[in-house]
């Protein structure tokens, strides 16, 4: 089953056609990275699936519903960006649990919720601290627990790591990979670093120029030397 489809999709601004009749398919529980340099159309495509965009033709179904035109807000997906996005004058704990708040969640329930994925990416020790009290790493997993309370069937990835250096991002690179395999959440990520899709993804979609160049497991793509 489809969790994303993506047909004839086209977004365009004003002269220059940002993704031109784009067609794609990203199955449920698949880890699926958008590879490709700056400028085609890696983002583009991301805030389309999103809803923070909407397109100038084509048609998005997200888990079977026309989503096409659908607020961000009802497409039930999570959002992971490079500068965290905490809100920084709330705790560790409100951060997560902000999603449930708003979703009106009974309170002993939202405890119980937040204190699990506390758990599960071993952070338990910082709930009582403020954003900027840690590290950068730890801000990352915050705001990646942040979108797994919710139980989102969808997440979206765009250059998450892109703030991190080295040691840090490959040590998040598996983190994140458990946390895929573990919860079976559709993962779709953005990067233009080559190693770091051929570490994590399941398929691997090359763009180049606002089009799908090539599709496939790393060990099927062609990369030019
Ligand atoms: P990538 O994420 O791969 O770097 P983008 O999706 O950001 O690529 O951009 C694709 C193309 O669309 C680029 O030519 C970019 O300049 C253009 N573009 C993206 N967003 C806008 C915008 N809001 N207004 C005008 N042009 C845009
Ligand atoms: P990335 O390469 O990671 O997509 P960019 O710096 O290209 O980042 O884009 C950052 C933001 O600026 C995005 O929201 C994108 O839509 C917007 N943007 C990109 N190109 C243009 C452009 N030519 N005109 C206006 N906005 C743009």
């Amino acid at each position: 089953r489809a969790m994303v489809e993506l047909q004839g999709v086209t977004k365009r601004y004003g002269e220059v056609d940002a993704l031109k009749r784009v067609d794609l398919t990203i199955r449920k529980g698949e880890f699926v990275t958008l590879l490709g340099p700056s400028g085609s159309g890696k983002s583009t495509l991301l805030n389309l699936i999103a809803g923070m965009i909407t397109p100038s033709s084509g048609r998005i179904v997200i888990d079977g519903r026309d989503a096409t035109t659908l607020p961000t807000n009802q497409r039930g997906l999570g959002m992971v960006f490079q500068n965290y996005a905490l809100m920084p004058h709330m705790t560790v704990f409100e951060n997560i649990a902000f999603p449930l708040q708003v979703r009106h969640l009974p309170k002993d329930e939202i405890k119980r919720k937040v204190e699990q994925v506390l758990d599960l990416i071993q952070l338990g020790h910082v709930a009582g601290r403020r954003p900027r009290e840690l590290s950068g790493g730890q801000q990352q997993r915050i705001s990646l627990a942040r979108c797994i309370v919710y139980n989102p069937a969808l997440i979206l990835m765009d250059e998450p790591l892109g703030a991190l250096d080295k040691n840090l991002r490959e040590q998040m690179q598996l983190e994140i990979k458990r946390l895929h395999a573990d919860l079976g959440i559709t993962m779709l990520y953005v990067t233009h670093d080559q190693d770091e899709a051929l570490t994590m993804s399941d398929r691997i979609v090359l763009m180049n120029g606002g089009k799908i160049e090539q599709q496939g497991k790393p060990d099927e793509l062609y990369f030019k030397p």
